[in-house]
């Protein structure tokens, strides 16, 4: 017999403390991103944010990204960290510049974050610009950017219900990469349940399989940015 939780917990509205705070910061947050994105648009700029858990391979996806352009765009990255600079260290070993901002506790980029690092880059020489957010599937979704298009990356290795728990972030996603396509056979992953899944919270959404280790599916991902 299957047991299933009877009672759920949760906030009344109002009741949550950071209520009034929050709504104020996200509209503040909303219109810092259109700013940046006009600031973008200004210089002819394409910026991709690309979102996704610590581990799912949004790093090795931009790396992979980069290396398969590099010749025919400009590129620059963004990188958001709690503290390390190893994510930007690696996207800038593949010939990009790359800004890192460290955000200590904070869980996510905003767009504020996200202006400061866009003055520190010589938007006049620049074509693409990839931003890497934070690994944490649930607070980017609610802070845009100003980017032009929202990757989720998630991992075949993140479990069968990842996307059903954390629809809001995939309401977000123009793309969605499923990576770790390389280990799909060995861990009984049911794939095309996951697609399903997505497609449920977002039927526009276009869904990617990836194996960035392997090197597969990168095009696909570069055909979904409308890329060349
Ligand atoms: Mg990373
Ligand atoms: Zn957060």
């Amino acid at each position: 017999m299957v047991r299933c939780v009877s009672r759920i917990i949760e906030a009344e509205e109002g009741e949550t403390y950071d209520i009034e705070l929050a709504e104020d910061l996200l509209k503040a947050n909303r219109d810092l991103a259109r700013e940046n994105w006009a600031l973008l648009k200004k210089h002819g700029i394409q910026a991709i944010d690309v979102m996704g858990s610590v581990g799912t391979g949004k790093t090795s996806l931009i790396e992979q990204i980069v290396q398969k352009l590099r010749g025919k765009y400009r590129i620059a990255a963004i990188a958001g960290d709690l503290t390390t600079t190893i994510d930007a260290d690696l996207i800038a070993s593949h010939g990009a510049a790359v800004i890192q901002i460290n955000t200590g506790k904070e869980c996510h980029l905003d767009a504020n974050l996200v202006r400061k690092a866009l003055q520190k880059i010589d938007l006049r020489k620049v074509d693409l610009i990839f931003i890497e957010n934070v690994g944490n599937l649930i607070c980017p979704a609610e802070f845009p950017l100003g980017s032009d298009k929202r990757i989720v990356v998630i991992s075949l290795t993140e479990g069968p219900h990842l996307v059903i728990k954390h629809p809001f972030i995939f309401m977000e996603a123009d793309i969605v990469v499923i990576n770790k396509m390389d280990v799909a056979d060995a861990l009984g992953v049911n794939v095309d349940k996951l697609v399903s899944d997505v497609h449920r919270v977002n039927s526009n959404a276009r869904v990617v399989k990836v194996s960035c280790k392997m090197g597969t599916g990168i095009l696909d991902v570069i055909n979904a940015l409308d890329l060349k």
